[in-house]
């Protein structure tokens, strides 16, 4: 079984290497002409994207619809960010369930659905591919905290001197009168 540790992320953050952004991209040109109902399940686990998630991990399933095809997931994401309290960086899991509803292009350029109701990053491509990279994006972003944490307890760094507190604290008599 494969598992990934928080440390592992940092491989994914040399933005130089074009392979760690590779896009999850399905093709579904089979489920399409499939009966309504019918469904099939992928597994991903890989590096994804310029921002927010570096690698995601997680279970798939693509189900047809009257409409064109229903993606439920449920995703892991491990992101990089700035932790706001000592600016170090911040290593962490973010869990979500995915649910959206990828239509086909061909139908929608028919006009076959209103256009406002239309997300561009849930149509499935002429070449039925059905790409869930801006999905997971988006839904990166919005599981994201406003306020990272490197660690819960982190400790900051001191307002007066900008020493960071995690490993030993400051001479500055807030601290020292804090800690008496
Ligand atoms: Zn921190
Ligand atoms: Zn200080």
């Amino acid at each position: 079984m494969y598992s990934l540790t928080f440390k592992n992320t940092a491989t994914y953050n040399d933005s130089t290497s074009q392979k760690a952004f590779n896009k999850v991209r399905i093709n579904v040109a089979q489920l399409l002409r499939a009966p309504i109902g019918s469904s099939s399940s992928y597994q991903v686990d890989d590096a994804v994207g310029k921002e927010g998630a570096r690698h995601v991990k997680g279970e798939i399933t693509l189900s047809r619809t009257g409409r064109g095809i229903m993606v439920k997931a449920t995703i892991t994401a491990y992101t990089t960010d700035i932790c706001s309290r000592c600016l170090n960086p911040a290593d962490y899991a973010l869990k979500f369930d995915v649910a959206e509803e990828f239509l086909p292009r061909d139908a929608v350029s028919a006009g076959m659905f209103r256009q406002e109701n239309l997300d561009t990053s849930t149509i499935i491509d002429e070449d039925n591919v059905l790409d869930l990279s801006e999905v997971i994006r988006q839904y990166t972003l919005l599981a994201t905290p406003t306020k990272p944490l490197c660690k819960p307890e982190c400790a900051g760094l001191c307002p007066a001197c900008g020493h960071e507190l995690n490993n030993e604290p400051c001479e500055c008599p807030s601290q020292i009168s804090v800690n008496r």
